[in-house]
């Protein structure tokens, strides 16, 4: 299930909506799960909602899994009611992290238009910036915990444990789209779609760059400093 925790913090006050761009790979749910413990409020990752989706056989679910599969973006008229309902509900918890959202130009407009319906401040946005030659190895070395949904990876972060959460002691799983087939995909899917979304925030002036490839404690103290600025 997709984590939607209240936590301890300090930096809620000043955080309403913030919104995570970067390549697949670039440590988003990581740093959101990160973010919003450090921020008391709820993350939304599309990604695992859609998975969670799929594990429970939904009809969205279904609609969905082909898509997941290749490497491509599930599209909108799927994406789009989940995150607006999802979104009512964060309104009420004070803020919410958006990882995995938008991904494209509409979306980035559609999220635009619902944050004026429901009368919320505009996204703060960063980007997760990891060069992409870093990027295949990361995510075909990635595991993830099916239960509480952490991310290791073999080379990087192993568990103390191979092949065990250090959290749950559930067996770690790797994603099928972190096969190096379909990871090129997605990379060549967030070249094509998820840019133009980048460079819209950029030229608004809405956009905060973090060095990914930092360690995960100064990616997190870096987006925390922007967001209580
Ligand atoms: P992620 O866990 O963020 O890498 O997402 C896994 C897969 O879920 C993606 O490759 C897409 O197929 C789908 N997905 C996640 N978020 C979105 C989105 N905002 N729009 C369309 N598809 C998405």
């Amino acid at each position: 299930m997709p984590v939607s925790r209240r936590a301890q913090g300090n930096a809620a006050q000043q955080v309403s909506l913030v919104v995570l761009l970067g390549p697949p790979g670039a440590g988003k749910s990581t740093q959101a799960r990160r973010l919003a413990e450090r921020c008391s409020i709820p993350f939304l990752d599309t990604g695992d909602m859609l998975r969670d989706e799929v594990r429970r056989g939904t009809k969205l679910g279904f609609q969905a899994e082909r898509y997941m599969k290749a490497g491509e973006l599930v599209p909108d008229t799927l994406v789009g009611p989940m995150l607006e309902e999802r979104l009512s509900q964060a309104a009420e918890s004070g803020g919410v992290i958006l990882d995995g959202y938008p991904r494209t130009l509409a979306q980035a407009e559609l999220l635009d238009s619902l944050v004026n319906k429901k009368g919320l401040p505009p996204p703060r946005v960063f980007l997760v910036d990891v060069p992409t030659a870093n990027l295949l190895k990361r995510l075909t070395a990635r595991r993830v915990c099916p239960r509480c949904g952490r991310n290791y990876n073999t080379y990087e972060q192993p568990p103390q444990k191979p092949g065990v959460c250090d959290f749950d002691g559930a067996p770690l799983v790797q994603r099928p789209d972190d096969r190096e087939a379909v990871v090129r995909e997605r990379l060549r899917v967030y070249r094509k779609e998820t840019q133009p979304t980048i460079d819209y925030y950029a030229r608004q002036g809405r956009l905060a760059r973090i060095d990914g490839t930092q360690a995960q404690e100064k990616v997190t103290s870096d987006i925390v400093a922007k967001v209580s600025q």
